[in-house]
């Protein structure tokens, strides 16, 4: 068994139906992880686990919206019906910041709506995540993994979308509060932080000229991230490699942050 051998282990991974959120369930199934893909699309669902049927992990899919805690529930008891126990929570669920607009605009739902997914979903994960990882830690079995998809946008001044900034960067607060509260359960709290990353949220503004001839000289990589870019993170901190690695925020961009 090497280091990174998730056999036996099972995650969920909320929004692990397309872009960022496939790419951590497909490198956690091929390490031989199960794998709970969570997400509102029942198609997209179907499809996700049939990119991952190779596995060596099983593939399980949940209808779930985070917004709403009772969703959630019955995810998580579903998730749990099919394979026992949960070791991992990768709240990944997210929408973006599209409607970029001056805060002075910012409606009261569009502010509302942005925080009830991004924030609001990943309390409700990472909940019933840890109510079911601190049960098991009291039987004996201390092993539990949180993980949040934050975003650069909760380091940096992100202008006209500050709703978006809000939520990730109190995900990364939460990450922190929780590595500390939950240390003693054997559960570890990371927020990873995405740059650039080809996905259904970024297709409109990477398709355009003006964005990519700014963006793209300031990544040092010289290339916009893949959602398999995530796939190593994902083991990784999915491993007993990384029982040691807590509170921290993985900043994934390619080096945009350090030019
Ligand atoms: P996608 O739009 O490709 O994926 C978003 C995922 O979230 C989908 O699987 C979607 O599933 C799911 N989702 C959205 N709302 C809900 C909900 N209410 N309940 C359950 N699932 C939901 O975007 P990305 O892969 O790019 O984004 C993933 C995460 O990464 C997000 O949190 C995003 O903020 C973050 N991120 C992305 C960056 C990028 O450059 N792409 C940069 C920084 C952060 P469904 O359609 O079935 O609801």
């Amino acid at each position: 068994m090497t280091m990174f051998d998730l056999t036996g282990r099972v995650a969920v991974v909320t929004g692990g139906n397309g872009g960022i959120g496939l790419g951590i369930a497909q490198a956690l199934a091929s390490s031989g992880c199960n794998v709970s893909i969570w997400g509102r699309n029942a198609e997209k669902n179907k499809a996700a686990a049939a990119s991952m049927a190779a596995g060596p992990g099983k593939v399980d899919t949940q209808i779930c919206d985070v917004t709403s805690p009772a969703s959630v529930a019955e995810a998580m008891q579903a998730t749990l019906d099919t394979f026992g126990r949960v070791d991992g929570c990768f709240a990944n669920a997210g929408i973006g910041g599209g409607g970029r607009k001056p805060f002075i605009e910012r409606t009261e739902e569009e502010w509302r709506t942005m925080f009830a997914t991004n924030l609001d979903g990943v309390f409700h994960a990472f909940q019933a995540a840890a109510r079911h990882m601190t049960a098991r830690a009291e039987a004996g079995d201390a092993f539990g993994r949180l993980v949040a998809t934050s975003s650069l946008a909760s380091l940096f001044g992100t202008a006209r979308n500050e709703h978006y900034a809000g939520t990730k960067a109190a995900l990364n607060a939460l990450c922190r509060a929780l590595a500390v509260e939950l240390a003693r359960y054997g559960v570890t709290a990371n927020a990873i932080l995405p740059g650039w990353i080809k996905s259904d949220m970024t297709a409109g503004i990477m398709g355009n000229e003006k964005f990519v001839a700014n963006v793209m000289p300031r990544i040092p990589v010289r290339r916009f991230g893949e959602p398999s870019d995530f796939g190593g993170i994902a083991v990784y901190l999915m491993s007993k490699a990384s029982s040691y690695h807590t509170a921290d925020c993985f900043v994934i961009d390619g080096g945009y942050t350090a030019f």
